[in-house]
């Protein structure tokens, strides 16, 4: 059962609402958002193909330093996805603490000029977008069969 605050984010935000699986998705500030939630813990995901090492960098600083401040349960970067869950105590956020958030996290993906159109599994422009696993991302239909090329996998 979708909670409020995820149905009311959707609504606000012109979203679809998968109530099948418990999520939402939709653009937010041009960046394509993925929520969903499970006990104790809410979840934003967000694709970040096309991420520059340097950009990698910042996220990961930025991930780090809003820990606390935040209340992060924890997050992570793989797949070409950034998952940022949030812990929830008995009262959770509210809608406009959900956005708020998204409103942080997107002026960083902004600041670190992550594409907008990467394809989540190439990471090249594509013009459509899609469900990947059931997240929302930028994508090609025809890479859905291919080998991801993975942005979020370390630099050296
Ligand atoms: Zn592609």
């Amino acid at each position: 059962m979708l909670s409020t605050q995820l149905s009311q984010l959707a609504i606000q935000n012109d979203w679809q609402i998968n109530a099948k699986d418990d999520l939402v998705y939709g653009d937010f500030n041009k960046f394509r958002f993925t929520l969903m939630e499970g006990i104790g813990f809410k979840a934003i995901l967000t694709p970040v193909a096309g991420i520059s090492s340097e950009g990698l960098v910042t996220i990961k600083a930025w991930l780090r330093a809003n820990q606390k401040p935040l209340n992060l349960k924890n997050y992570s970067l793989a797949d070409n996805f950034l998952v940022v869950r949030l812990r929830e105590s008995w009262k959770p956020r509210s809608t406009e603490q959900l956005a708020a958030i998204l409103t942080q996290l997107s002026d960083v993906l902004k600041q670190i000029e992550l594409p907008l159109e990467a394809c989540a599994i190439c990471g090249q422009p594509a013009e459509k977008q899609g469900l990947l696993h059931g997240l929302y991302c930028a994508m090609h239909l025809e890479c859905q069969d291919t080998k991801t090329v993975d942005f979020t996998a370390t630099h050296t």
